[in-house]
């Protein structure tokens, strides 16, 4: 049997070599880090929900004509995506205050912000993906002007799509992380939503009971993160056994 190269290996995925030029096998491990992983676990099941759900939502954003990277789901833990070179930002988008801009900005847990917020964090581990503005993306060149127009028009329209998706099921969506990567048509380049898109990403919280259902679950010591992510797989129709109705965005 011959062995797949190894693209890259981050905390909570494996990239491998696609079986096609231009294609990447994305594998979801079962571990768990936060605060840069100063705290870290294995969490049995946790990638194979992760997998389900970013194939959930990157699939519906792909129908809305978002553009995303995801192709294929190819089993349990992996799926095929579309190779592209990631910008190295992480894209937040805000609809209610909470952790780092709660913490940055003294604003209360769970209010509601005045108009969602779009910040930028660059990319390196070793910094601790530090805040940055436009200004420094210009000026070391991460992305053009254009880009970043393209950048948070794609965010605002996940913002969109996701805000709907978990109303739908009782889900407050409080904040999220994407990363864009840029795919090469020819003459032309275009911007893309890669990476995941799941509660490890996400802030999710119950509309009723302001019951956390994301990746803080296990950040803040609250219970069991696969019960947590189980319940919004469940109230999505993402689990293959779920009884629940599904949303009209998947079949
Ligand atoms: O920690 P902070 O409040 O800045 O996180 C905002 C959102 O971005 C949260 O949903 C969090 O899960 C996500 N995030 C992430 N990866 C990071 C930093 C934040 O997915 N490295």
């Amino acid at each position: 049997m011959a062995r797949r190269k190894k693209i890259y290996e981050g905390k909570a995925k494996i990239l491998y070599e696609g079986p096609e030029p231009g294609t990447i096998v994305q594998y979801f491990k079962d571990d768990a880090t936060a605060f840069n992983a100063e705290k870290k676990d294995v969490i049995d099941g946790k990638g194979v929900l992760n997998n389900r759900l970013s194939e959930f939502f990157m699939t519906g954003l792909n129908q809305i004509g978002v553009p995303t990277h995801f192709i294929r789901r190819l089993n349990m833990r992996e799926q095929l995506v579309r190779s592209c070179e990631i910008i190295p930002l992480e894209v937040i988008v805000r609809n209610y205050a909470a952790g780092s801009l709660s913490k940055r900005l003294g604003i209360a847990e769970g209010t509601q912000l005045p108009r969602p917020i779009v910040e930028y964090c660059y990319k390196d581990d070793s910094l601790g993906d530090p805040l940055v503005t436009e200004e420094h993306i210009a000026a070391f060149g991460w992305a053009s002007q254009q880009d970043m127009d393209d950048v948070l028009s794609l965010a605002l329209r996940v913002n969109d799509f996701m805000s709907g998706v978990m109303l739908a099921v009782g889900i407050r969506l409080v904040d999220f992380k994407i990363e864009i990567g840029r795919v090469y048509e020819g003459d032309f380049q275009r911007l893309i939503v890669a990476d995941e898109i799941s509660p490890d990403s996400c802030r999710l919280w119950d509309i009723e009971t302001g019951q956390k259902l994301d990746k803080d679950v296990f950040r803040r010591d609250l219970g069991s993160l696969t019960d947590a992510y189980s319940e919004v797989a469940r109230r999505l129709g993402v689990l293959p056994k779920s009884n629940v109705s599904k949303p009209t965005l998947i079949n």
